[in-house]
């Protein structure tokens, strides 16, 4: 996969982490924001979707729960080879931007 590495935001006053990007942050208050990489996380849990609402799936899709080792936790599309308590990269997928978490490597 090409997907872009995520990037998450870094509180200018005092440093806390978050995604996705707050309007203030929750730690302080400030407004300025610097954009920087993700960096690795662990894929804490996964689960298999096999129909949403209101359409249907044509194929299951495996879903990661991932805790970022900077702080913030999301859901992404889990890649082949991607197990529970595995290290994981977190990119966003250049055609349909959804979030895609990959063996780090
Ligand atoms: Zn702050």
């Amino acid at each position: 996969m090409n997907a872009a590495e995520l990037a998450v935001v870094v509180c200018c006053e005092c440093g806390q982490v978050a995604f996705p990007p707050p309007v203030l942050c929750p730690a302080c208050g400030a407004r300025n924001w610097a954009s920087e990489p993700a960096g690795p996380g662990i894929a804490e849990q996964l689960t298999e979707l096999r129909r949403v609402a209101g359409a249907g799936l044509e194929q299951p899709v495996r879903l990661a729960a991932v805790r970022l080792r900077r702080g913030p936790a999301l859901v992404a599309r889990a890649a082949p080879g991607v197990e529970a308590g595995g290290t994981v990269r977190v990119g966003v997928d250049p055609d349909d931007g959804a979030l895609v978490a990959e063996v780090a490597p």
